[in-house]
């Protein structure tokens, strides 16, 4: 199997480099140069970061990628699709006011931020996947399908449906309209473990689909016709009693991800960027976040969207743990992810980003 190369680089620095510096020369050296920019349209496709949360990425390393662009004659844009559930990034109004809540302004950023599929989320394309396996149309935002080029810019961490949330779920979930979002969480429907609930009630105020109620035995019980899959639940339960039958729907669902990334990239220049930092044990679509699983380890850039998830598992996996965290003292058998989210099976991703041609899980580490 060819090898895909990652570029790689550790957040040490110096007063002859700092970071942003060190983040263009990692930029330079991973070929984004190379990509024809000049007067292309170039969608940054990142997550702003559910208000409440402070694991996201900095603003700043926005910049320095936007800046990077024009310096290539590239018109870059941040952009995002809106939520399926409700919080504050359902529609595209309240998630600018996130964006900019969070630091992604122009002013900050030197670059307007555009929601991919419009004011209600419901501005999307149907991109035809003749070889998808779950889905044969694809509804992506519009703003990502116009645009020329795209580049993931994004936020490696643990994800409570998929294990691991990096760039083929930046790209494939991130990148769906509320209707490519419903369809690719269709499949997957938590429930509860009657045995381990004592009915605090903590999934009821978590879930914004009233599908998750407390029954007259004080226990919780979900409503497979109003939940529509989002998985807040999960990480809301301290006593892990929100349980998915992830056999064959985390398939189905790594899938659906994998054939929706494959909608955004297609018939397009990308490019893949991760920052492996603040490797928190949520996705960063909650209004929270607990201590990093890990310490901050570098920054990752590939052409390869696969190659570069299943590096980014790996360097966390090989790191040991935050004693500091939720994981300390567990015996994580050298899977922080699995052990974090015992149902999910990240592996999965990159297997299914594999079948789609997105990449290859063979990769060639190159420090910087
Ligand atoms: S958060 Fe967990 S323990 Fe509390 S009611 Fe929900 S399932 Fe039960
Ligand atoms: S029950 Fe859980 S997964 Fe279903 S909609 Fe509510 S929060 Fe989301």
């Amino acid at each position: 199997m060819k090898k895909s190369l990652v570029y790689f680089t550790d957040f040490r620095c110096s007063d002859a480099e700092n970071l942003q510096q060190k983040f263009t020369r990692l930029l330079k050296t991973a070929g984004l140069a190379k990509l024809d920019l000049a007067d292309k349209f170039v969608a940054i496709k990142m997550h702003f970061g559910e208000p409440g949360c402070l694991a996201y990425l900095r603003p700043n390393w926005a910049k320095t990628l936007a800046d990077f662009i024009k310096a290539q004659g590239g018109r870059p844009f941040l952009t995002d699709a809106n939520t399926l559930y409700v919080g504050r990034r359902k529609d595209a109004l309240e998630h600018i006011a996130a964006a900019y809540e969070n630091g992604f302004s122009p002013f900050s950023t030197g670059c307007h931020v555009i929601i991919a599929d419009g004011l209600r989320g419901t501005d999307d394309v149907a991109v035809p996947l003749p070889d998808g396996k779950y889905v044969k149309a694809a509804y992506i935002g519009r703003a990502l399908v116009d645009a020329d080029v795209v580049i993931s810019l994004n936020h490696f961490k643990c994800h409570e449906m998929t294990g691991i949330g990096g760039a083929l779920k930046n790209l494939g979930m991130g990148g769906g309209s509320r209707a490519g979002k419903k369809a690719m969480h269709s499949s997957v429907h938590p429930s509860i473990d009657h045995d381990l609930c004592i009915g605090c009630g903590r999934c009821t105020r978590e879930c914004a689909h009233g599908a998750c109620t407390i029954g007259k035995d004080r226990k919780a019980n979900i409503d497979p016709k109003k939940c529509v899959g989002c998985g807040r639940c999960i990480g809301a339960c301290n006593r892990d009693a929100v349980v998915s039958d992830f056999g064959t729907p985390c398939t189905v669902l790594q899938g659906k991800i994998a054939e929706y990334a494959a909608a955004v990239v297609r018939g397009r220049e990308s490019f893949h960027i991760s920052f492996i930092c603040d490797v928190s044990p949520h996705c960063d679509c909650r209004p929270m976040n607990d201590v990093p699983l890990v310490n901050d380890i570098g920054i990752a850039a590939s052409a390869d969207p696969v190659a570069l998830d299943k590096a980014c598992a790996d360097l966390c996996n090989a790191a040991p743990v935050n004693p500091s965290s939720c994981l300390a003292g567990v015996d994580t058998k050298g899977d922080l992810f699995t052990a974090m989210h015992p149902s999910t099976r990240w592996q999965e991703a990159v297997t299914e980003g594999e079948r789609m041609k997105l990449g290859s899980s063979a990769y060639t580490l190159k420090r910087i």
